[in-house]
């Protein structure tokens, strides 16, 4: 790393990826059993007890240490020559100096089972997580698939010029509503629109995109047969995580859109999409290779394209994932020629 803002920042998105969200906080100290311990040592120092000095015995052949020579003393200041009073009018008014005050006893030890909610830097994330499942009752019957351009269009409409959150005042230039089939049995759900998605008005296309389609082939589908959808439909600027209060205003959308297509499988790309979607903010190690429940459709976990182009070490990991999902819709992948 060149120590540069724009490695530190890929660094970071490369955390972030991973599931490391607060590698920017300080953490509180109470967490950590040895930190706490060493806080409180360090809060209030202790002389350590008589008892606790080593007596030298009595009869020993061992010479008595020396004791520190008597404290320097020093000679008493001169008194300061007196300045002739000066008129009235000239002089400054007079410096009153305060003698120091009386050394202050030390704080008593700080007590971490009695310490109040940590606020301020140190408070979690006001980040309501609720699951799709959570956010409004499942849907009780399907969309009929002749209807579900129509019941998608609906969708965008009530989306409009949006203004309910604050990336729509961030550069936006599109809003990013979906791409594919309304009638895919397999939904790709990322985090939000990039630079070319903003510019294009679609999602995932890119470099991260162009990797999503190659990873989509491999499964043996084209990009067509899918649906790609992302959690927030504004590009955040600098592509920063979006925020909570971002994410959780347009998840609603998001929500309408998995009703409406009903898809078997859903991939969560990346920690973003996985946490919004399942309700839990956890690493994707935890996530990956299982499958959780979101609005009926089995839900897997995988890496972002935009993380893999990034480390491309874990394409192998990535593969695993989707293999699961290929497995679970039947798919093979294409004959290589
Ligand atoms: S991100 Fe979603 S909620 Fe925010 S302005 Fe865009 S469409 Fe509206």
């Amino acid at each position: 790393m060149d120590g540069s803002a724009e490695s530190l920042r890929g660094y970071l998105e490369y955390l972030r990826d991973l599931g490391i969200y607060d590698v920017y906080r300080t953490s509180d100290p109470s967490d950590d059993p040895a930190l706490a311990a060493w806080w409180k040592s360090v809060a209030s120092p202790v002389a350590p007890p008589a008892s606790a000095t080593p007596q030298r015995p009595a009869n020993s052949s061992v010479p008595a240490p020396q004791r520190p020579a008597a404290p320097i003393q020093r000679p008493a200041p001169s008194p300061t020559p007196q300045r002739p009073p000066m008129p009235s009018s000239n002089r400054a008014p007079d410096i009153v100096i305060t003698p120091p005050a009386a050394a202050a006893a030390p704080p008593p030890a700080y007590d971490f089972d009695q310490a109040p909610a940590p606020t301020g830097q140190f408070a979690p994330p006001a980040m309501p997580l609720v699951s799709f499942n959570k956010l409004a009752p499942l849907p009780t019957e399907r969309v009929a698939p002749a209807d579900k351009v129509a019941a998608l269009q609906k969708v965008r409409d009530t989306i409009g010029d949006c203004t309910r959150c604050p990336l729509a005042y961030a550069g936006r230039h599109n809003i990013v509503f979906a791409d594919g089939d309304p009638n895919a049995e397999l939904m790709f759900v990322g985090e939000g629109p990039g630079a070319d998605e903003d510019a294009s008005g679609t999602p995932f296309v890119g470099k991260a995109g162009q990797l999503l389609n190659n990873m989509i082939n491999a499964m043996g589908l084209k990009r067509e047969q899918v649906y790609i959808a992302n959690v927030v439909k504004c590009r955040p600027p600098q592509n920063r995580t979006p925020e909570p209060k971002e994410a959780n205003t347009c998840s609603p959308f998001l929500l309408q859109q998995v009703d409406i297509v009903q898809p078997k499988v859903i991939v969560a790309l990346g920690a973003t999409a996985a946490t919004y979607l399942l309700g839990v903010k956890q690493s994707l190690a935890n996530l990956r290779g299982q499958w959780h429940d979101v609005r009926g459709a089995k839900c897997a976990v995988t890496y972002h394209p935009a993380f893999l182009l990034r480390d491309p070490r874990q394409k192998g990991e990535a593969w695993k994932d989707l293999q699961r999902v290929m497995v679970e819709l039947g798919l093979k992948p294409p004959a290589r020629s």
